[in-house]
């Protein structure tokens, strides 16, 4: 049986592919659909190949969907025995294009939905329901970062929710012990942290990532970084320098201001304040459970 082959992307599969696909598929010739393993897509070849592989179901078309590896050229001699064709696709359906649609949903906008392929938005909707949190506190030592994660992941447990702490003075006892406190180190350290929350996200975990994170630039590399693999929710843990000196139950800001402790946030290292907070939690005025609360609410509004 002789297939016609199409061979693409398809991050997401929409309804220009389809178009590409639909005078062959209107002359009844079955289809031979390579997926190119890209690595850096949004999705994974898989979640293409369960889109196109919905679509053809619903449109009862013979395809075979094949991942293949990445293609660096086509290269052909005389003769090889097939056409290879350039298909015209009317205007309206050229102009869709699957960075747009990858946008679009990065910005919550639902119009993508009337752009991806029949069947495949089914499954393109399920996948980014499935999508991770990472929901990331920031804030001065002693804000309450530690004691309201710990609160959050209690109740998602409680829900059976997956969900993972990650924090800052446990990441330093293990992962990140050869790092101390100076600009490049606290980016490095985020760095790995960051790393973990995306692989932990991609599988579909709510991370609760409790980090000081003071500067802003970093605060914002993050939020890149973690958006391409998850929903990201920056919580800025408010409390004023005053309050968090005198909860001080680590003991920490009596030892930088005696300058045993370098480098200390707050006292002798700067925290500028977050710009692009999606949540503040005002930690003087509102208890530990009104704090926990607010983050249970917003990360319940994403169908979790
Ligand atoms: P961080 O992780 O930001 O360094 P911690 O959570 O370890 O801070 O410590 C915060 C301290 O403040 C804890 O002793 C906690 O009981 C206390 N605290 C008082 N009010 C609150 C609040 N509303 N939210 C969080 N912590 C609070």
């Amino acid at each position: 049986m002789k297939r016609a082959v199409f061979i693409g992307r398809f991050a997401p599969f929409h309804k220009g592919h389809l178009s590409l696909m639909q005078k062959k598929i209107d002359e009844g010739i079955p289809l031979l659909i390579l997926i190119r393993d890209t690595h850096y897509d949004s999705y994974s070849a898989e979640i293409r190949k369960r889109m196109i592989q919905a679509c053809m179901k619903k449109l009862k078309v013979n395809a075979k969907i094949m991942i293949i590896d990445d293609v660096e050229s086509f290269n052909y001699g005389r003769g090889v025995g097939y056409e290879v064709c350039e298909i015209e696709v009317i205007p309206e359906l050229k102009k869709i294009s699957a960075t747009n649609i990858r946008n679009m949903i990065d910005e919550g906008d639902d119009s993508w939905k009337k752009l991806v392929a029949p069947g495949a938005d089914k499954v393109l909707k399920d996948y980014l329901s499935r999508k991770g949190v990472v929901v990331w506190f920031t804030g001065l030592s002693c804000a309450g970062k530690t004691t309201i994660a710990d609160a959050v992941s209690d109740t998602l447990r409680k829900k059976e929710i997956r969900c993972e702490r990650l924090d800052g003075d446990i990441l330093r006892e293990h992962i990140t012990k050869d790092l101390g406190f100076s600009k490049k180190d606290r980016e490095k350290n985020l760095e790995r942290a960051t790393f973990i929350a995306k692989i932990l996200a991609r599988n579909g975990v709510v991370v609760l990532s409790s980090f000081i994170t003071p500067y802003e630039f970093i605060r914002r590399k993050i939020r890149t970084e973690l958006e391409k693999e998850a929903t990201f929710i920056e919580v800025y843990v408010k409390a004023s320098l005053e309050t968090c000196k005198k909860r001080d139950y680590k003991g920490l800001y009596e030892k930088a201001e005696k300058g045993i402790i370098k480098n200390f946030t707050g006292i002798s290292d700067p925290f500028e304040e977050p710009e692009n907070a999606d949540l503040i939690l005002d930690t003087e005025n509102k208890t530990v459970e009104e704090c926990s609360e607010e983050v249970l609410r917003f990360i319940e509004k994403l169908k979790y």
